[in-house]
């Protein structure tokens, strides 16, 4: 997809704070963080949203949340958000499928918002 800013980063033709990439996934630093620490974990298919996902990428949506999880790891979060924004009523600005990792709370004042 020319157009959509993640490929782009996915590419190197944008830059990004990489934080890990494998063979299907990558994960970037939020350029405008919602949270202390706030990730971009996305798969290197052009997917638009979870609303053009399929049975076929079960396998491919199982490795974007171990993703997510290794990158917390590395992050060292005890706790954090991972959090799907579908549609844009649903708050979804880049049409390519990411998953947020939100985290880096006060231990003592940890995020307790649910949406
Ligand atoms: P969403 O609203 O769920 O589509 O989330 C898109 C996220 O991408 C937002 O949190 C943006 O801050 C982030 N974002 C947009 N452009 C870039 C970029 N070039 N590098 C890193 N993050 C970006
Ligand atoms: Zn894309």
């Amino acid at each position: 997809m020319d157009s959509c800013i993640f490929c782009k980063i996915i590419s190197k033709e944008s830059q990004a704070e990489i934080l890990i990439e494998t063979d299907g996934f990558v994960v970037f630093k939020d350029i405008y963080p919602s949270a202390p620490v706030h990730y971009l974990a996305v798969s290197k298919k052009h997917i638009s949203s979870v609303k053009e996902i399929s049975t076929a990428d079960e396998a491919l949506l199982g490795g974007l949340i171990l993703t997510a999880k290794l990158a917390a790891e590395k992050l060292s979060l005890s706790g954090y958000k991972l959090v799907f924004n579908v549609g844009k009523e649903g708050g979804q600005m880049v049409d390519h499928l990411h998953l947020h990792i939100l985290g880096g709370w006060a231990k003592n004042k940890p995020n307790t918002v649910n949406v």
